[in-house]
């Protein structure tokens, strides 16, 4: 079976055609810019990816350049439509609705529309990618994958802010999560490194990217993460500043004269390690002028695994101990240097990192010391895979079922 995967931005359409039998990563690329004169599609695997410039007005137009890569031309990895069997959309609200991905009908979506209030361009976006796949395929099964739905085993106790009450009941204002398929992912192949069910462990999983998340997963389930309403709450990341002291925000546009749509912005995009070292949201430019002795940004490094320090000992707490801690994305995959910050003097709780493993290149591996109680382990993410392995499992099921008119003949 071959899923298509789409991930769908406000101005991108990414895709993965997956085989699930074998695994294997047939074709991928990226529509950029979409709706903009610079459009243009990168396509293919790694070393044989072409970039053609093209004209993209918008998601539709996108979609039938992916299409027509996928099957013709040099860029040709099927022989026609038919070998696409279901389509996996990532989606990054599901809200309270969603607790598990679905098959998209018209209620779906009506619902993934009426939770773009809370994630304003991430679902108009998904929808334009719903709407596009639609015109192109009309008869192909859609499963949605909801970025949010694994953090709804969240207890209360995790999920609801100290604010007042009616602001929950009426503006549904409260923790949602977000990176939930990466969490997710990690966390199963953990338990399978281990050698451990799922439902025995008390994992703490890093998802550390330019967007940075942590999650506490106690015996398989999500009881707290560091993204809340919005992936602006928790850890400091590349552009955005994670939790701060929430009366900054009238101080500063009091102070600065900032519109509510400006001091956004400012939190998204202009803080984190951008904002503290000013030079750039990318770890390994931060770490270069650090090692140059720029203190500033010194600061934001120490600030970056300071901030994952924290998150783990309160997770520690939160679960009552700690198996493993697991890490994924650009700085968790590839930087040894953070990583030796942020366990630094972890010893008295258990958390001792080897550092000539912790040196070592690979694809999933163990870094912690023999000594160490809690192991800590690395695992490239793959959320695409997941979003693949979703729709398979939705729509085979669904294949199972044996329609009314046959049953009853
Ligand atoms: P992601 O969002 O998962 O693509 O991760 C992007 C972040 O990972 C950026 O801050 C990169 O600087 C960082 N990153 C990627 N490779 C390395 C590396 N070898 N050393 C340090 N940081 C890295």
């Amino acid at each position: 079976m071959n899923v298509l995967v789409i991930n769908a931005g406000s101005s991108s359409l990414k895709y993965q055609l997956i085989n699930l039998e074998t695994k294997k990563i047939l074709a991928k690329g990226i529509c950029e810019r979409v709706g903009t004169a610079e459009a243009f599609h990168k396509h293919g695997l790694d070393q044989n990816e072409v970039v053609i410039d093209a004209e993209m007005h918008d998601h539709d137009d996108a979609m039938a350049l992916v299409l027509e890569a996928l099957t013709s031309g040099p860029t040709k990895a099927i022989d026609s439509l038919d070998q696409i069997d279901a389509i996996g959309h990532r989606i990054v609200q599901g809200g309270w609705y969603f607790d598990s991905s679905v098959l998209i009908d018209d209620d779906v979506i009506a619902k993934i529309d009426e939770l773009a209030e809370l994630a304003p361009l991430h679902n108009k976006a998904a929808l334009m990618g719903i709407h596009a796949c639609k015109k192109h395929m009309p008869d192909k099964p859609m499963v949605a994958v909801f970025d949010t739905s694994f953090f709804q085993t969240l207890p209360p106790k995790a999920y609801m802010y100290p604010i007042p009450y009616e602001l929950y009941e009426k503006h549904h204002i409260r923790k949602y999560g977000a990176h939930g398929t990466s969490h997710r992912y990690i966390a199963e192949r953990a338990a399978v490194i281990l050698g451990e069910p799922l439902d025995e462990l008390k994992l703490i999983t890093c998802h550390l990217g330019n967007g940075c998340s942590a999650s506490a997963i106690d015996h398989g389930m999500a009881v707290d993460t560091s993204m809340g309403l919005t992936p602006l709450d928790g850890l400091m990341m590349g552009t955005r500043c994670g939790a701060i002291d929430p009366a900054i925000v009238p101080f500063i546009m009091e102070k600065e004269g900032l519109s509510p749509a400006e001091v956004n912005d400012l939190m998204n995009k202009k803080s984190g390690l951008l904002g503290i070292s000013g030079i750039s949201n990318d770890l390994r430019s931060v770490r270069e002028a650090s090692e140059h002795g720029d203190e500033r940004a010194m600061l934001a490094y120490d600030m970056y695994s300071n901030s994952v320090k924290k998150y783990i000992g309160q997770y520690i707490a939160v679960m009552g101990g700690v198996d493993a801690i697991v890490l994924t994305a650009g700085v968790g995959e590839n930087c040894e240097k953070m990583r030796r910050l942020i366990f630094a003097g972890l010893q008295p709780l258990g958390i001792i990192l080897d550092e000539a493993k912790n040196r070592q290149r690979g694809f999933e591996r163990e870094i912690s010391s023999d000594k160490s109680r809690v192991k800590i382990i690395i695992i490239p993410t793959n959320e695409e895979y997941m979003i693949a392995r979703d729709t398979y499992e939705i729509v085979h099921e669904r294949s199972q079922i044996v329609p009314v008119s046959a049953a009853s003949a």
